[in-house]
Order: C-alpha cells, then sequence, then structure tokens
C-alpha cells in the first residue's frame, strides 16, 4: 500500500510527487511514457510558473525573452517590454526528464504503464488497476492525484467528463532558422483566426505555433507549413506535435472523495493564450500540500479533509480562470479593438510590470 499514487509525469505530478516524498510520504508515480518523452508544448514558462517550481530549472531555459511583439490583424504590431524577464522558453523534453528525476531523487517510485483500466474507493483508500505488459495489477493508496493531462482517464472514472472541461486545440513544431536569436518571441493575431500563431525563439531554431480558442478550430500540418513559408522561407518543419490544452467554464472539477485532479487533467489551464503550465505546478502543489494537511500517512478516514482543503487552497487559481475566460471572450470576439486597446503604453505597463513580477491575472487586474 502506498500513501499517494500519481498518474501522469508532468509539471502538475512532478511537482505533487517531489514534495510528497520529500515530506516522507510513500508514492507511486505512474505513466504511459517512458522518459525522456516528446510532449506537445512550446515551453513558455512565465516568471509566475518559473517562481512555482520546486528545484532550481535555470539550466534548461533556452532563451530569457524581455519583449514580446503582439501582431494585430491589418499586420500592425507593437512591442511589449520590460526590464524583468516576461518569459523563459525551455523545451518540454528535457524540462519533464528532469523533473521526473527529482521526483525519484525525493523517494518516488515511477512505474511505465499501458492503460488504467479501473479505480474504486471505499473511506480509507483507492484501488487503482492498470495493465502493464500484457499483465493486470492493482496497487492501493490512501489518496491518488490523477495529473494525466488533458484526455484523463482519472477525470473520466471519477465521473468528471460531464463537468465544464473544454478543449481546445493547438499545434506546434520547429523550424530550423539561421540567427534564430534575431527573432522576438510573437503572439500574431493577424491571421483570420479565433486565436493566434505563436513564434518563439530557441537557440539554433525558433517553434512555431497554433492556438484555437475554440474547441473544433480548424488546424493542420498545411497551415503551419504554410505560415513558416511565409515567415521564414522554409517549409522544413521538424517535431510537428499536437495536443488539446484542457480549460473550464465555470469552476474546475478537482475530483471526488480521496481522488484529487490537479493541471489539464482538472482543466486548469488559461483560456486566453493556453498557458497551462503555471496552474499545473500550482496545483500539484497544492494537491500535495492538501494531502499532507490530511495526514494521508495515517490513511485514516479524513478524505474530504483533502479535497475540502484543495478545493479552498485552489480558489484564487479558479477566480483567475474566470477572469481569463471573460477577457478571452472579449479578446477573441473583438480582436481588431482589444489589440488596438492593448497597444496603449499605459496597459501595456501594467500587464508587463504585473506579468514580469510573477503575479497572477486577478493581482494585476485589481487597479481597474
Ligand atoms: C502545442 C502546445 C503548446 C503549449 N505551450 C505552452 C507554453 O508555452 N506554456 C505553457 O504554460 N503551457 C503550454 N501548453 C499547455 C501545457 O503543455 C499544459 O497545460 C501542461 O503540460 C499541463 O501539465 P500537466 O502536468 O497537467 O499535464 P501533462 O504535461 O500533459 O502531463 C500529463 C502526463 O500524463 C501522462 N498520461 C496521459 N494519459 C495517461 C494515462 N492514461 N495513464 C498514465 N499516464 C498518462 C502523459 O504521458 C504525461 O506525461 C501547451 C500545450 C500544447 C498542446
Amino acid at each position: 500500500m502506498y500513501d499517494v499514487i500519481i498518474t501522469g509525469a508532468g509539471p502538475a505530478g512532478t511537482a505533487a510527487g517531489y514534495l510528497l516524498g520529500r515530506a516522507g510520504f510513500s508514492v507511486l508515480l505512474l505513466d504511459r511514457k517512458t522518459f525522456p518523452r516528446k510532449k506537445a508544448c512550446a515551453g513558455g514558462i512565465t516568471p509566475k510558473a518559473m517562481a512555482l517550481f520546486p528545484f532550481d530549472i535555470s539550466c534548461f531555459v533556452r532563451r530569457t525573452c524581455r519583449e514580446v511583439k503582439i501582431t494585430r490583424p491589418g499586420n500592425a504590431s507593437f512591442i511589449v517590454k520590460a526590464k524583468a524577464p516576461l518569459c523563459y522558453i525551455t523545451k518540454r523534453t528535457d524540462l519533464d526528464a528532469y523533473s521526473l528525476e527529482k521526483a525519484l531523487q525525493a523517494g518516488c517510485r515511477f512505474s511505465k504503464i499501458d492503460r488504467i483500466i479501473h479505480l474504486e474507493q471505499d473511506d480509507h483508500g483507492i484501488n487503482l488497476t492498470f495493465s502493464c505488459d500484457g499483465k493486470t495489477d492493482c496497487v492501493r493508496a490512501g489518496h491518488l492525484i490523477g495529473a494525466d493531462g488533458a484526455n484523463s482517464k482519472i477525470r473520466r472514472l471519477v465521473g468528471g467528463q460531464w463537468s465544464s472541461i473544454i478543449k481546445l486545440p493547438a499545434l506546434e513544431a520547429d523550424v530550423p532558422v539561421k540567427n534564430a536569436g534575431r527573432y522576438p518571441m510573437e503572439f500574431d493575431f493577424s491571421r483570420d483566426i479565433q486565436g493566434y500563431y505563436w513564434i518563439f525563439p530557441r537557440k539554433t531554431r525558433v517553434n512555431i505555433g497554433i492556438f484555437s480558442a475554440l474547441p473544433n478550430g480548424t488546424m493542420n500540418r498545411t497551415l503551419l507549413k504554410n505560415y513558416a513559408g511565409e515567415r521564414f522561407k522554409t517549409d522544413a518543419l521538424t517535431d510537428v506535435k499536437g495536443y488539446p490544452i484542457a480549460t473550464s467554464y465555470g469552476r474546475a472539477y478537482l475530483g471526488t472523495g480521496r481522488v484529487l485532479l490537479a493541471g489539464d487533467a482538472a482543466g486548469l489551464a488559461e483560456p486566453l493564450l493556453g498557458e497551462g503550465i503555471y496552474s499545473a505546478l500550482k496545483s500539484g502543489i497544492l494537491s500535495a500540500r492538501a494531502i499532507e494537511h490530511a495526514d494521508g500517512r495515517k490513511a485514516s478516514a479524513r478524505s474530504a479533509d483533502a479535497l475540502g482543503w484543495y478545493r479552498q487552497a485552489l480558489g484564487g487559481l479558479q477566480l483567475d480562470l474566470r477572469l481569463y475566460r471573460y477577457c478571452a471572450s472579449i479578446l477573441y470576439r473583438f480582436q481588431k479593438w482589444s489589440l488596438a486597446a492593448g497597444s496603449c503604453s499605459i496597459l501595456q505597463n501594467c500587464f508587463s510590470r504585473g506579468y514580469s513580477k510573477g503575479k497572477a491575472l486577478h493581482e494585476i487586474l485589481r487597479p481597474f
């Protein structure tokens, strides 16, 4: 019997595993991939997300951006600048492998599994059945953290598919370019889509991608190829990967009983630009704290404590999610006008200062 089982070794799962392992809990971390593994993600880490990593990840930063170019419909653009960094660009393959290594060093056990089959809970713990190498296995633990991403199986097993989750598609690719360093980080709203294209420069290549603010937004390799052709005069895309980003309409569903959902499994990514690493870390950390709070080591019948504590602790993030949804509905409905307003220096200063100081959206918007 383990104190905690965590499904998914992304930022949410590894942050939770690292903290619980360090606190002396026995933790089994399960993922359907062996690491290092590829993950569809541009690897942009905002200062507020950077501040949450429970270990130093500075050696994985491939570019620090203090300027962000915003391209408006009609191709006019403006640059948002800050003295402090606005974003750090990393590569998720390396970052996630390192985060898992840190969780293992903290005492977690890791197993690669093929499929989660069944989950049941009683007053004292949970039983998780999964398959691995053609065999079926069942493990028991005091609590389970479902951190298995946007298509979470755990979420479905605890009835969360009926709640307000919404999946927004995103597609990315790398483009080899000469002097990648001369390109600024860019969000390009000039195309006629409810969403944006991005350009995130790394050292020898740029990462480009499309984010759709609509769940059924069209995106495919050809669109990315055409974009690379227009912007970089090449169609040599490598590592093309797509995956949904999970957000929520109203309050995110955070689990039931002894099962806590974290990160994209709970639909906690923000729907404005699709940032999900911050909320994955925040919820991973708070789910670990919630289990510590309920003292999972004794596995006494205090499961409601963990989930209740967790729900309360995530109040600020839930408020931010609602604000992001509101901002997204304005931005994508009135793109031209909202981005014209966004080019005003008072707004820019307010956002760039807030972002670079690692503030949450409700803190940035407080003066308004
Ligand atoms: C193209 C793209 C670009 C993005 N760019 C950014 C960005 O620049 N900045 C940012 O902040 N966010 C970005 N995001 C969002 C971000 O990637 C996610 O929000 C974030 O990874 C969520 O972290 P997580 O730990 O909840 O889940 P994930 O990182 O998705 O990790 C889930 C883990 O669970 C495992 N898993 C899945 N199913 C199972 C299963 N059934 N059993 C066991 N294991 C399972 C997976 O293998 C994976 O390792 C992007 C997303 C996409 C798709």
